[in-house]
């Protein structure tokens, strides 16, 4: 996968392959959410439509609720440079 610091889901269409990329990622967070079940950081029920898979190179993946990726996404942008997000609520239905 390529690296990118901004959810790319759904926005991006460089290849023509934009639409199964974003299937992709779909069931690649959706797979995410049925491995972890709840939040690490407030211990939520995770939903895949509501929730956000952060993977990095560097740093590994992990996936969280949007209110604790909506606390923290400006700093974890700012310092995780290779981070690849995909957002439940970029996914098209
Ligand atoms: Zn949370």
């Amino acid at each position: 996968m390529k690296t990118s610091r901004k959810p790319k889901t759904g926005s991006q269409d460089v290849d023509g392959f934009g639409f199964l990329r974003a299937q992709l990622e779909g069931e690649l967070l959706r797979w995410a959410v049925g491995q972890a079940i709840t939040c690490p950081y407030c211990g939520d029920i995770l939903d895949c439509r509501r929730a956000v898979l952060a993977d990095s190179p560097t740093r590994g993946s992990t996936v969280v609720c949007v209110k604790c990726w909506d606390r923290a996404r400006d700093h974890v942008l700012a310092t995780i440079p290779d981070i690849e997000v995909t957002d439940g609520r970029d996914i098209p239905r």
